[in-house]
């Protein structure tokens, strides 16, 4: 089924058209992506963000996660870089002084972010990586969801959607399915609206345009995401972040070289110091 970018609409329609009278009572609204500067919905307060994203923290990891032992101390120290070099390049951005970065047992070449700065990511990914220049462009793309803040994005759009306001003529069967996922959950008031669900390809694009430029600039070969991008889509894809569908794993390599040349340019500048 051709998707529709029905994600892209939302925020459209809500940014530019008659959103005011639905925010009144609200302390933000349009804010521009760092890095992106596309314009983005936002509503929900960073602290509340926050408090979600440590329930849902909580619950990814409960079975436990690989505390010790060179892969834990490996993708540590790849996070440290990665998250040091989001916080030079964007500091307007406001990330988290401290982030958590764990390693969870679990051969799905999977990793996941939630705001408030704490990341996870599985063996197996790190597995598919291979590489510390691809796991530091997965981790970068993590990064990239917490620095343009997508989950709080698609809880505000999901809040309007339920409540009917932007609904206009698009039927529930026009969103694809993480959007209608994400409205269904918001219906239902679930804690972990906008954290848990996967992202829409407008939101993973963006990731991973800010996730290789953050790699890069930490001194990370970009180079390397296009081999671990096919080996992803080879693989038929990874758990809920990185379902090979989200998007196709062939229009990311695509993205990825057209967005190479900036991130070649921050990665020779980042080798020469
Ligand atoms: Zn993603």
């Amino acid at each position: 089924m051709p998707m529709r970018r029905f994600g892209v609409r939302v925020v459209r329609n809500a940014c530019r058209a008659g959103f005011a009278a639905v925010l009144v009572a609200s302390s933000a609204g349009c804010t521009l992506v760092p890095g992106t500067n596309r314009e983005r919905l936002n509503f929900v307060s960073s602290a509340r963000m926050e408090q979600m994203g440590q329930q849902t923290f909580a619950s990814l990891t409960r079975d436990g996660t690989v505390d010790r032992g060179p892969m834990a101390d490996r993708v540590r120290a790849i996070g440290r870089r990665v998250v040091a070099s989001a916080q030079a390049m964007y500091p307007e951005a406001g990330l988290p002084d401290r982030w958590e970065i764990v390693v969870l047992d679990d051969s799905t070449p999977n990793a996941f972010a939630v705001p408030g700065g704490r990341i996870g990511v599985h063996s197996g990914m790190i597995d598919l990586a291979r590489s510390d220049d691809a796991i530091a462009i997965v981790i970068g793309h993590e990064v990239g969801h917490v620095l343009a803040e997508h989950a709080a994005e698609r809880m505000s759009q999901a809040v309007l959607i339920a409540g009917g306001l932007v609904l206009g003529d698009a039927a529930m069967s026009d969103l694809d399915d993480g959007t209608r996922q994400v409205v269904m959950a918001a219906l239902g008031a679930g804690a972990s609206v906008g954290v848990l669900l996967p992202y829409s390809r407008l939101h993973e694009s963006e990731a991973d345009e800010l996730g290789l430029y953050i790699a890069a600039n930490a001194g990370f070969d970009p180079r390397e995401a296009i081999p671990l991008w096919t080996r992803m889509g080879r693989s038929g894809g990874g758990g809920l972040e990185f379902l090979s569908t989200h998007p196709m794993a062939s229009s990311r390599i695509e993205r990825f070289r057209a967005i190479m040349p900036r991130a070649m340019s921050l990665y020779r500048r980042a080798r020469d110091h």
